[in-house]
């Protein structure tokens, strides 16, 4: 199989609860998701997504993964994407870094490996553990009763896991603890994810004052190190997500006994390829994980899907459905939350079909 032309579409994402808001004061009302289409000699097309959430969040933007593909693009016409060893290794050759840009190029040569061999991405990740997947919801920023009810509406609809945005002022984000906590049942699970928004002593004020709370805290400061103070000045179980971009903090987080979960998004690691690998290690290792991305329409859902259903129950923290926050669907019979949960499709590669009316004209073609 021969890569031919590379197709990629920019989309327009609104929320359905407006806007979407994080630490720092950041937030986003449409995300901005590119889509690529790879087109091979054998008759087969794959597809791949990459969203980051916004340009400050992580070091990636939509603008950036676009000039990313034009750049990375042209070197890959002719490889074969199902070989994925010597594709992702032609991508590392020709372009250094960018993990978002290869993991929309990655996530579509596993789609191609599925319809190729006539099997989902879950089987080909591992086979899949049972019914269905936990799901996390994200709840925006907002005042400590908005975000309380929030929590309320989303357990109605079915979620049991919730990350409550925090990182602002701490005084406020200690009432947005209480207030969250006041709601949900036993059995539930409270994260409250700072977003690299506190600085060490802000965090450590915070941990105290609800140490009596049943929270886990997540990437409460910038740095590996300030988390790591703050972990060993607290008893709460503890998530890193954002300094944890790779083998090597991997490692070192699990040395320092710097988590108790990890999130690993696809994206922050170069694609599907590199996402299996830290999958497995943390697996053996003994850490949980959320498997999830930094966002995404249906593509990225299903490919979240896919991770997720074939991780090992015991070590799958939660995962989440990004395509539920999202008003437009841009592929046909994209997995869809039930109760709080997600199954992956079960249909040869991502199990998708993108809809040609939602993706538009390309923005440009690779050929
Ligand atoms: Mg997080």
């Amino acid at each position: 199989m021969k890569l031919t032309s590379i197709f990629v579409y920019q989309v327009d994402l609104p929320l359905h609860e407006g806007s979407y808001q994080w630490s720092g004061g950041k937030s986003v009302e449409v995300f901005d998701t590119t889509v690529v289409a790879l087109e091979t000699d054998a008759g087969l097309t794959g597809h791949g997504e990459v969203c980051p959430l916004g340009p400050a969040y992580l070091p990636a933007s939509s603008a950036g993964a676009r000039a990313g593909l034009r750049e990375l693009g042209p070197h890959l016409l002719g490889c074969d994407p199902t070989l994925l060893g010597p594709f992702n290794r032609r991508m590392d050759a020709a372009l250094k870094g960018h993990p978002h840009v290869k993991s929309a190029l990655d996530m579509a040569a596993w789609d191609l490996l599925g319809q190729a061999t006539g099997r989902s991405i879950c089987d080909l990740l591992g086979g899949r553990h049972g019914e269905a997947v936990t799901l996390y919801r994200a709840i925006s920023q907002d005042t400590p009763e908005a975000m309380a009810a929030s929590v309320a509406t989303h357990r109605d609809a079915g979620y049991r896991r919730f990350q409550l945005k925090v990182g602002g002022d701490p005084d406020t984000d200690i009432e947005r603890i209480r207030a969250a906590a006041g709601v949900i049942q036993p059995g539930d699970k409270l994260v409250a994810d700072a977003n690299t928004g506190w600085l060490p002593h802000e965090a450590r004020r915070v941990v105290r004052a609800v140490s009596d709370v049943d929270v886990y805290i997540e990437q409460p400061c910038l740095s590996y190190e300030e988390c790591l103070s703050v972990r060993r000045a607290t008893s709460h179980p503890f998530v890193l997500d954002e300094c944890i971009d790779g083998l090597a903090p991997l490692l070192r987080g699990h040395a320092d006994g710097a988590m108790d979960v990890v999130n690993l998004k696809i994206s922050k690691l170069g694609g599907l390829t590199r996402a299996r690998l830290a999958r497995d290690l943390c697996v053996e290792l003994g850490l949980a994980m959320t498997l999830e991305d930094s966002w995404g329409g249906d593509l990225v859902t299903a490919a979240i899907a896919h991770l997720a259903h074939s991780t090992p129950e015991p070590s799958r923290f939660s995962a989440t459905d990004f395509n539920s926050y999202v008003t437009l669907s841009i592929a046909d019979n994209a997995p869809c939350r039930q109760e709080g949960r997600l199954a992956a499709p079960s249909s040869p590669g991502l199990g998708l079909q993108p809809r040609a009316e939602a993706l538009g004209e390309p923005a440009f073609v690779i050929a």
